[in-house]
């Protein structure tokens, strides 16, 4: 580049005017960022976030642990004169730490009672944060929407 050349690009700031043409098309463009956490995103359908385990219907059938690759879960059926009156289990582990949310334990499921919800906020100060016990399971009615037929692949009726 010659002398004028650079007279040139040094009063003209092409590449101010480069950017600034950039940022002008982008102004009038619709925005693709969200405002979280203050606008809360609407997550696909199918999203799996974290199990949701209604104690209440659980039938102690043990199919989500067998079924989960982690050993995340720990079903303790009731003793036997109780069984036969009350299924629910005597106690109930969930190891949120170690899920890979894979869902495997979701689908065998034959009474719906643990399923993933839309709930993605997953971070804790406390490892033992993320342990939960049939107390302190987290449940939410609401969530069970989110769990998805298998063969169908459409929600369940509450
Ligand atoms: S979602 Fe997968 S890893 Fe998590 S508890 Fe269920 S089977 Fe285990
Ligand atoms: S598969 Fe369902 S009913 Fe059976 S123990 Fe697990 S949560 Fe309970």
């Amino acid at each position: 580049m010659n002398a004028i050349g650079r007279f040139l690009q040094m009063v003209t700031f092409p590449e101010l005017l480069k950017g600034m043409a950039i940022t002008t098309k982008y102004l009038a463009k619709p925005k693709v960022t969200e405002s979280y956490p203050d606008a809360r995103p609407v997550l696909p359908y199918r999203t799996k976030g974290r199990l949701h385990v209604e104690i209440e219907t659980c039938i102690s059938c043990r199919m989500c642990e067998k079924a989960c690759p982690e050993g995340c879960i720990r079903v303790y059926p009731p003793p036997k004169e109780v069984f036969k009156t009350d299924k629910r289990p005597a106690e109930f582990y969930l190891n949120q730490e170690h899920c890979l949310h894979c869902g495997l334990c979701v689908d065998p499921c034959p009474t719906g009672s643990i399923h993933h919800s839309q709930e993605f906020e997953l971070a804790v100060v406390h490892y033992d944060d993320l342990l939960f016990d049939k107390e302190t399971l987290p449940y939410d009615l609401d969530q069970k929407r989110f769990r998805w037929n298998l063969l169908e692949n459409v929600p369940v009726k509450k």
